[in-house]
């Protein structure tokens, strides 16, 4: 049977020639960085050149680009180690409603620990206001973390602008680039970020690498150090980061980061049509759908579409009987029956923000791939609207006040 991947924001297959690359490092490069002897230097070597492909891709120096294990990984170290380093100069930090659970659920952690943290308002298509921003920045501010681009809805936040109001008021601007970097250019400079999570698996790259770029190597004038690492050990990724390096991984992750600035710009301009296409035909031929998120603003590669009456879990099983991958929006909210905290900070209510529907695209995706998509999507909203108890008219059965008996 036919099979149609488009969960490329949950995470990416292995491009074949990172995979040749890491099995290459697997065979002959299996010296501990750390080591002195010439395979160990040899490890040491290939670190060092990843971390330069990688830098150059985001305009950041070499010294500035620290490997982890993930991208949650990244987020908590970029947000408790400024939190822990500089809780002298100030308590409060400054994230937005719609963040990954990586930094939110941080960012609640240190709220336990005696932080304020403020959670900026989003409007309706996920944009925080840069005026609001401004206005909560107290002389306690020592963090404001702000994501990129957003994993469900696909909104891409205004990055510079917020670069350059942190940098009036010298706090630390963090963003997660997670779902960013491979496909919108990125430059740590004339953004001016600070702190910048990515992670391998959602560019092609292998699952459980990610890097934190930190500006400065963690040092900031008139701050001095401002990171505190969150592992303890050997004082690997210069004290920042102790565990011998994953030295495959990373130079998989750079074989990926070299692939995308190979393709990125063609990549973006195919995803972008066909996410156009799919937004233009579905909201064309099918009632009560609407589009989650910024038309424009938005990443190349997603596309989030609210059906109303239905839920999004029946239409993601109902695709996949069909052999299409697809999800509701971030695979945590998909294990729980709350609805997404993006979609309600999007103004949603809880009924609606059951409905969506998540599409992500990529590299392997093919005009052929829409096409069966676009195909097989109508009848299965139809026959789901036939057998739904949430027709039109009638109360949904989310709300406290809806009665089983209504649909009878
Ligand atoms: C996937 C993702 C993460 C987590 O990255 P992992 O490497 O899977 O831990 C963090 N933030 C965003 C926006 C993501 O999409």
């Amino acid at each position: 049977m036919k099979y149609v991947y488009l969960d490329y924001a949950a995470t990416t297959p292995m491009d074949p020639e990172v995979i040749k690359e890491i099995e290459n490092h697997y065979r002959e490069t299996y010296g501990n960085a750390s080591s002195f002897h010439t395979m160990g230097q040899k490890a040491a070597q290939i670190l060092e050149n990843s971390r330069e492909t990688v830098a150059s891709f985001i305009n950041a120096k070499t010294d500035e680009i620290f490997f982890m294990s993930s991208g949650t990984e990244s987020d908590n170290l970029a947000i408790k180690g400024v939190a822990f380093k500089s809780k002298e100069r100030g308590n409060h930090i400054i994230t937005s409603a719609i963040e990954h659970h990586a930094v939110q659920h941080t960012c609640q952690y240190l709220e336990k620990q005696g932080f304020k943290v403020s959670y900026l308002p989003v409007d309706e298509y996920g944009l925080i206001d840069l005026k609001e921003l401004e206005e909560t920045i107290t002389n306690k501010t020592i963090l404001i973390s702000i994501m990129f681009a957003n994993n469900e809805i696909g909104t891409i936040e205004p990055i510079k602008e917020i670069g350059e109001i942190a940098k009036k008021h010298d706090v630390i601007f963090h963003t997660d680039a997670v779902q960013t970097l491979g496909k919108v250019p990125i430059d740590v400079e004339e953004m001016n970020i600070d702190l910048l999570s990515a992670s391998a698996h959602k560019l092609y790259g292998p699952k459980g690498v990610g890097l934190l770029y930190i500006r400065g190597h963690g040092v900031r004038k008139g701050w001095g150090k401002y990171i505190e690492p969150l592992l303890h050990g050997g004082g690997h990724e210069r004290g920042l980061r102790s565990s011998t390096e994953n030295v495959p991984g990373i130079a998989g992750f750079a074989k990926a980061v070299e692939l995308c600035k190979r393709n990125m710009k063609e990549e973006s301009e195919k995803l972008t049509k066909f996410r156009d296409k799919i937004i233009k035909e579905i909201t064309e031929n099918i009632e009560d759908v609407y589009l989650n998120g910024h038309y424009t603003k938005r990443l190349p590669n997603n596309v989030n579409l609210g059906f109303r009456y239905i839920e999004g879990e029946s239409i993601i099983l109902s695709l996949d009987v069909e052999g299409i991958a697809t999800s509701t929006g971030s695979a945590c909210s998909s294990k729980s029956l709350e609805p997404s905290h993006v979609l309600l900070a999007i103004g949603q209510k809880p009924e609606d923000a059951h409905g969506s529907l998540r599409i992500t695209m990529g590299r392997y995706t093919t005009e052929a791939d829409i096409d069966y998509f676009l195909e097989k999507l109508p009848p299965i909203i139809e026959k789901l609207r036939k057998m739904s108890p949430l027709k039109k008219g009638k109360k949904y059965m989310f709300d406290p006040t809806y009665e089983t008996d209504q649909h009878h």
